[in-house]
């Protein structure tokens, strides 16, 4: 009789190895969209409301071709 606790292990590491390879696909590449690396570069804030709506979860808007979180700089200091 087969130890149902070996093949448990082996389940185990299964999903392990698939959880692995999920983490590294769940890794996006931060990246900005357009508008807001355009109004970046002017100290100005993007005007889109998508693009608020995303940046307040901390993410890149998709809508506007953005992905991934925002990259989180130093505080900037004060201006
Ligand atoms: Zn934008
Ligand atoms: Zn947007």
């Amino acid at each position: 009789m087969k130890s149902p606790k070996s093949i448990l292990a082996l389940v185990v590491l299964a999903l392990l190895s698939t959880g692995l390879a999920f983490a590294g696909d769940d890794k996006k590449e931060s990246k900005a969209a357009g508008c807001c690396a355009r109004a970046e570069a002017k100290g100005e804030k993007c005007g889109h409301g998508c693009c608020a709506e995303a940046a307040k979860d901390g993410n890149n808007c998709g809508k506007c071709k953005g992905s991934g979180k925002i990259e989180k700089k130093e505080e900037a200091k004060k201006h």
